[in-house]
């Protein structure tokens, strides 16, 4: 029998606000335990929330580029239930009245062409965090750290449209890739601002029913979700052919054993007793807001990726990488506006500045310590045989280590080609002096003699002659 497998996400993103949802607390990650708390996000009896309207922006933003509906008006609820780095014992966030309804993502690479449908986006806070290890008493005792209690969130929820591993990765990260562009979100999976959490069954092909699934937690990359997801197939499919059935259960990804295990179940089952926050009256956002919103809403990367390969006429690699990976490709936009030819420009950001970088062990552009203004200088020397391509090389290696521009690194060490009509004349006077047999050959017919002649022209330059207008003059001369 073949089985398919059914997949929905469920994707909380942290808005990149510099304060809290409900408090004047920062967000900033990395600071010591418990310095950014106030008895709004501590849960003290009588602390009130206010909500952050930047928040509802942000939020709004995500909902307007995943072709969401916006709800005139949404609803906090409470989610009671008891862990200790839930302060107050229940986590604001919205239930059966969301932010936002509907929507759907583009499924790129092995799925383009398909859309996965989402359910809705709420807003929601984040609880605080439990510290296990690396305390002298950690045996015995657990800490807690509140600076994440309050930050602010949305979840994100599809509808069980995927049907591969492999497509719910990309669906993943094509939302990543939509929340970095739009600036809600900072796409960082490892330190948990971007999480993901995994819906899976499996049913016999043609079968309507889903089955029961489980849901998995835990993964923070997009080869440990594509991976987790298939080893959760292969046991679900391994229960149901030996005649058992699946459990619905959480289950944890362990990346050291590629395996997935049963969760301590403490939410199985739960009844979270949800009820309207009476603190917070319905959230309302009026059409004039969405409308905002929607208008001051970047370009979106597809779209982007798109308007590269027409209008410079870039191959879709490069277009890729340029949007996707170096800085959305504001930077090879600045090197253009500063005059550097597009496809020059994509060339060098993808080849040698790409490669270069990556041997840093670099991710994306921010680490490249030379201005879009200078690289684009280079490439225009570059283009325009002022230096031949491997000087430019030298040049871009020099103008990395130090903060000088190419044209005054050209000019100080002599590095120009001689492209002086006047001086290229008397060098090829001088070779077609220097070598009359090969010269004699040339005019023979036996032509392939001429890169022999036009390298001793190089030779006599010492390096510096422009090949091309060294050719040309050559071969003018030669009659
Ligand atoms: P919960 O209330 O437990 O979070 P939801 O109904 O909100 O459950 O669904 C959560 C996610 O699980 C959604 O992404 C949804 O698409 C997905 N999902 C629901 N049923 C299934 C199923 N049988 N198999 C796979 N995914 C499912
Ligand atoms: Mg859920
Ligand atoms: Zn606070």
């Amino acid at each position: 029998m073949s089985w398919e497998p059914v997949i929905g996400l469920e994707v909380h993103a942290q808005l990149l606000t510099s304060t809290k949802i409900f408090c004047g607390c920062a967000t900033a990650f990395g600071a010591a335990p418990n310095t950014h708390v106030c008895p709004v996000c501590l849960g003290a009896p009588g602390a009130l929330p206010v909500l952050n309207r930047r928040v509802v922006e942000f939020a709004i933003r995500a909902a307007v580029a995943l072709g969401c509906d916006v709800q005139r008006e949404s609803v906090f609820a409470r989610k009671n239930y008891f862990y200790p780095d839930l302060p107050k014992g229940y986590q604001i966030s919205q239930y059966d009245r969301p932010l936002a309804l509907g929507g759907v993502v583009d499924l790129p690479g092995a799925g383009a062409g398909r859309q996965v449908r989402l359910t809705r986006i709420h807003l929601e806070e984040d609880a605080g965090k439990s510290l296990h290890h690396g305390f002298p008493d950690s045996a015995t005792a657990t800490y807690l750290d509140f600076n994440r209690a309050g930050v602010p969130l949305i979840e994100i929820v599809t509808e069980p449209d995927l049907r591969t591993a492999e497509d719910a990765a990309a669906c993943f990260s094509r939302l990543r890739d939509i929340l970095v562009a739009i600036g809600v979100n900072d796409g960082n999976l490892e330190e948990g601002s971007l999480r993901c959490d995994a819906n899976i069954s499996v049913r016999p092909a043609g079968q309507d029913v889903f089955g029961v699934r489980t849901e998995v937690k835990n993964v923070n990359s997009f080869r440990y979700l594509q991976k987790a997801l298939e080893f959760e197939i292969a046991r679900q499919r391994a229960v149901l052919e030996s005649g058992g059935t699946v459990v619905q259960e959480t289950r944890l990804w362990d990346s050291a054993s590629g395996r997935t295990e049963p969760m301590r179940s403490k939410e199985d089952a739960h009844d979270y007793r949800y009820f309207p926050d009476p603190d917070l009256p319905p959230l309302v956002v009026d059409d004039a807001w969405v409308a905002e919103v929607r208008a001051t809403l970047p370009e979106l990367p597809e779209a982007r990726k798109a308007r590269f390969a027409t209008r410079y006429g870039l191959s879709s690699y490069d277009a890729d990488l340029l949007v996707r990976v170096l800085a959305g490709g504001d930077y090879f936009e600045a090197m253009v506006a500063a005059g550097a030819p597009a496809k020059a420009a994509a060339n060098w950001l993808s080849g040698e500045v790409w490669r270069r970088l990556k041997e840093g062990g670099a991710e994306d552009l921010s680490a490249l310590p030379i201005s879009a203004e200078a690289l684009a200088e280079l490439v225009q020397l570059a283009e325009s045989g002022v230096i031949s391509s491997s000087v430019a090389k030298d040049v871009l290696e020099t103008m990395w280590t130090t903060d000088r521009r190419a044209r005054a690194i050209v000019d100080e060490s002599g590095l120009a080609q001689v492209g002086d009509t006047d001086v290229l004349r008397a060098l090829a006077t001088q070779v077609i002096d220097r070598h009359p047999d090969a010269v004699a050959e040339y005019r023979a017919g036996r032509t392939n003699i001429f890169g022999f002649l036009v390298g001793q022209m190089i030779k006599a330059s010492g390096g510096k002659a422009n090949p091309k207008l060294a050719a040309d003059l050559l071969r003018a001369l030669l009659g």
